[in-house]
């Protein structure tokens, strides 16, 4: 049945009066998605610690009647008066720069973060979305990654904290789908970008034009021949939309299958920003993945999901956002 403003299949009834909780929501992927959660009348409950996010990402939705914010750090026991229908559970730091400065809250949130969600999911009878990530293919020997694909990870590197959280959330959310029939979905997020990111992030988009802005030469790391798929935020956020609504409970890549070099990446920034400081190259980190590319196959065949977005323009809108602040 294919209903709704979207054109999505509208399996979980109607979005009038529907009560959401989005952990991690003032994070980068958070805001974006409570902003359309708040846009499609769900009432949203957005949860965050601001260890990564920012109260900024959501500051234009604070005084919407049907948004709440609730400050509040999930690796402790989670606490939501009255009924939910839905869970995203998105809450947990990304950039690789943090691998290294928070290890710990990174293992925390991935292990018992997600085990405190999915408790709350099974007390209120929701529906429950983890943002699982295409680093559980880790520095993948498969290509692309077909969500059949088991990984190559390194579960004692600097990437590890990160990459074995995030496997061992799939694993809990898996059991609680099955040994406590928890209706759970599962999308493994492909590089995504888009207004709104930290610019001190750290993660290569943010990095680099930021750098190109401030007329710095933009930092690549290695010989910038590993690759990326770069995936513009709004397209991330209608797929888990429609994933969220659909009946598909296997494991979701969502992703832009165009698959760039990190050193074409650093020309489109360049030529897009104007900047003639060129690029400086850095130490590759350990355990970099050097292939990345999903295959989204499922995507289109469950979801009726496509990226609309390419790198270009992707790319333009994120650097005027970057400019404007
Ligand atoms: P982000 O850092 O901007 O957002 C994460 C949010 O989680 C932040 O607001 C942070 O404060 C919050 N958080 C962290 N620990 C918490 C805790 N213990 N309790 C409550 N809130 C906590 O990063 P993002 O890019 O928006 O990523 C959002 C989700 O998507 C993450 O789960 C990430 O692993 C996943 N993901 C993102 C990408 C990407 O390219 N952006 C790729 C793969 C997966
Ligand atoms: N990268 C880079 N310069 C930067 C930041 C990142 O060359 O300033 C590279 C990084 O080594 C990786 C790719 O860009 O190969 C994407 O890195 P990001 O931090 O965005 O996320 P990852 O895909 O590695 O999780």
């Amino acid at each position: 049945m294919f209903t709704g403003a979207s054109g999505v299949p509208e399996t979980a009834g109607s979005s009038g009066s529907r009560r959401v909780l989005v952990t991690g929501g003032a994070g980068f992927i958070g805001g974006h998605l409570c902003e359309r959660l708040v846009g499609e009348g769900y009432r949203v409950i957005c949860m965050d610690n601001l260890r990564t996010g920012s109260l900024d990402n959501v500051k234009h939705l604070r005084s919407e009647p049907n948004f709440e914010y609730v400050d509040h750090d999930v690796t402790t026991y989670i606490h939501v008066p009255g009924g939910l229908d839905e869970i995203y559970h998105l809450a947990s730091p990304a950039s690789p720069a943090d691998f290294e400065r928070i290890p710990i809250p990174i293992l925390k949130v991935g292990a018992i973060g997600t085990y405190n969600a999915l408790g709350l999911a099974l007390a209120k009878d929701a529906r429950f979305l983890l943002a699982s990530t295409s680093e559980v293919y880790g520095d993948p020997k498969v290509h692309p990654q077909h969500e059949e694909y088991w990984g190559n990870v390194n579960p004692i590197g600097i990437r590890g904290v990160y990459d074995e959280a995030k496997r061992y959330a799939e694993s809990i959310t898996m059991a609680y789908h099955r040994h406590h029939r928890v209706d759970t979905r599962m999308v493994r997020i492909f590089n995504t970008y888009g207004p709104r990111m930290r610019s001190h992030d750290g993660r290569m988009i943010p990095n680099f034009i930021g750098q190109a802005l401030a007329g710095e030469p933009l930092t690549v790391y290695g010989a910038g021949e590993q690759t990326r798929s770069i995936q513009y935020v709004d397209d991330l956020i209608e797929g888990m939309f429609r994933l969220m609504r659909s009946e598909e409970t296997r494991p979701v890549n969502l992703g832009n299958p165009v698959e760039y070099t990190v050193a074409e990446v650093a020309e489109l920034v360049l030529s897009l920003t104007g900047s003639e400081r060129g690029v400086e190259y850095l130490p590759l980190p350990e355990d970099d993945p050097k292939r990345r590319c999903p295959d989204i196959t499922r995507a289109r065949e469950s979801l009726g999901w496509e990226p609309q977005v390419g790198a270009e323009e992707g790319l333009r809108k994120t650097v005027s956002c970057f400019s404007e602040r």
